[in-house]
């Protein structure tokens, strides 16, 4: 039995504020337990969700220094579907509202956090083989291992992995501070491991140190060697070379299945997607004041509004769009407010066409991807992405543009051999967006029977955890060879 431990900053179902702690959450699950033992260690926030629920043991408490600085962690576990995950408990680190915060504020709460999984395995008396981190808020825990616990006895041929699920954030803060908050020793600022431009940077330090390094889908990872893509970094993942890799998430199938789902309208499956879609797309015009019109193509979109996912495509060409076709669009998102008023905008000039919900609702959602025809994700920049995945699985065909995990797992539709999975452009261009939006409609209102075939297709994919879970069991292998 070999025994890994993931290092992350959430994970479903304690605390959750994106896609990382829903491959926290799941990831560990798939691995066949006779092999391999995951565990999961994360901090025990104040606002961590439901806690009362579970049974929380308590296993020690230590002193954790960092620096000149000492703080309490008590050390909790539960099990979960037969997974433990560790808690670590600090009322002066985590007690906020939120786990994340300022930056000058969070580059000291995860030092604290990273330095605390060392030593939280020394109460635990835990070895474990491998430490597989995830993102900069746990991007100390290689280094540390490489430098303070690395003639400590317990961590003794202790492998490290570090994943990236979004480059963008990589814990920057002004050096000198860094150097005082991490208490690393001065001869890894000399060497400028964790230096970039300038400034303190953790995951820098992560990449450089932890054994393998991946992110979270092939194209990305090739995307982030280059200078467009690298966030400053590329020449660092150049240089891991076949140390560097890319493993695309999976999809909890069981969570996001449109014949078991309750929070639809009408439960269906790939013999009976027709009727049940259908009657999914009807309700949902209905509840959100669109025309109600079966044969219409119906555009749905559930994302943060955010610049990345590229909302400024679709503001641009969305009255062009509009006025030269009968479809229909409906958005679900909460975030940026100039995105918001954007598309409020767009549902106030075309009632019965355009419908804007700017919040967050699990329930709305569902009821977009199983009613829809089409799902939107023009991204700039996808690590990724979950929700191409979540509406194949629903059969509304994706419309993507060609990054990172969209390109990766949305091949193009070709109408001549019929091969492929959704639409999908190139550039980050307005005009490429409306043409593959007008061909879509062309394959949608002409070429029904390939239509339906696409969402049979689509709807049979397996997107399983399973899948990548077998490819970070090879990664692990490899490790402890
Ligand atoms: P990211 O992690 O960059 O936000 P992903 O596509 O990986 O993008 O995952 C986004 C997830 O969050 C999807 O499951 C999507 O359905 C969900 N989501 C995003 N915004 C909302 C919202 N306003 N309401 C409900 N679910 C949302």
């Amino acid at each position: 039995m070999k025994n890994v431990l993931f290092a992350v900053s959430e994970a479903v179902p304690f605390i959750k504020t994106g896609g990382l702690a829903d491959v926290a959450g799941a990831l560990p699950k798939a691995f066949d337990k006779k092999e391999y033992d995951i565990k999961v260690m994360l901090p025990k926030y104040a606002c961590c969700e439901h806690l009362n629920e579970y049974e929380l043991v308590f296993e020690g408490e230590v002193d954790v220094e960092l620096a000149w600085r000492k703080q309490y962690v008590g050390v909790f576990s539960t099990v979960v579907d037969g997974v433990t995950f560790y808690l670590l408990d600090s009322e002066y680190y985590f007690s906020g509202q939120k786990p994340y915060g300022q930056i000058y504020e969070d580059i000291e709460k995860f030092s604290f956090y990273s330095k605390a999984v060392f030593e939280a395995c020394k109460i635990l008396n835990y070895h474990p083989d491998i430490i597989h981190c995830h993102d900069w808020q746990a991007a100390l825990v290689p280094v540390y291992l490489k430098t303070l616990y690395k003639d400590d006895p317990l961590f003794a041929g202790t492998k490290s992995i570090f994943t990236i699920h979004n480059l963008l954030f990589q814990g920057r803060w002004i050096i000198d501070e860094v150097k005082d908050k991490t208490g690393l020793p001065e001869s890894v600022f000399a060497n400028g491991d964790l230096e970039c431009y300038g400034e303190g940077n953790l995951l820098k330090g992560a990449v450089l140190y932890a054994d393998k390094v991946t992110t979270v889908s092939q194209v990305y990872a090739d995307e982030m060697k280059t200078p467009e893509g690298g966030e400053g970094l590329d020449n660092i993942f150049r240089f891991k070379g076949d140390n560097f890799t890319g493993i695309v998430n999976g999809l909890d199938t069981d969570e996001f299945d449109p014949s078991k789902d309750k929070m639809i309208f009408k439960n269906y499956d790939v013999k009976t997607f027709k009727t049940g879609k259908r009657e999914n797309k009807l309700k949902l015009q209905k509840m959100l004041g669109l025309n109600e019109d079966k044969d219409v193509m119906l555009i749905g979109m559930v994302s943060r509004l955010s610049v990345q996912k590229g909302f400024d495509l679709i503001t641009y060409m969305a009255e062009e769009f509009l006025t030269t076709s009968h479809s229909q669009l409906v958005f679900l998102g909460s975030g940026e407010d100039n995105i918001a008023d954007k598309l409020c905008y767009l549902s106030n000039k075309y009632p019965g066409r355009v419908s804007t919900n700017v919040c967050y609702s699990e329930d709305l959602s569902r009821k977009i991807y199983a009613g829809c025809d089409v799902f939107l994700m023009p991204s700039q920049f996808e690590p990724c992405g979950l929700s191409q995945l979540i509406s194949m699985r629903y059969g509304t065909i994706p419309l993507v543009r060609e990054t990172g995990g969209l390109k990766e797992t949305v091949e193009p539709y070709n109408e001549y051999d019929k091969t492929g999975r959704g639409f999908s452009f190139a550039n980050y261009n307005a005009h490429e967006l409306l043409e593959t939006l007008r061909y879509a409609q062309k394959i949608f209102y002409d070429q029904k029977k390939d239509w339906d075939a696409l969402v049979r297709k689509d709807m049979k994919l397996d997107f399983s955890w399973e899948v990548s879970a077998e490819k970070y069991k090879e990664l692990y292998d490899g490790l402890l060879e």
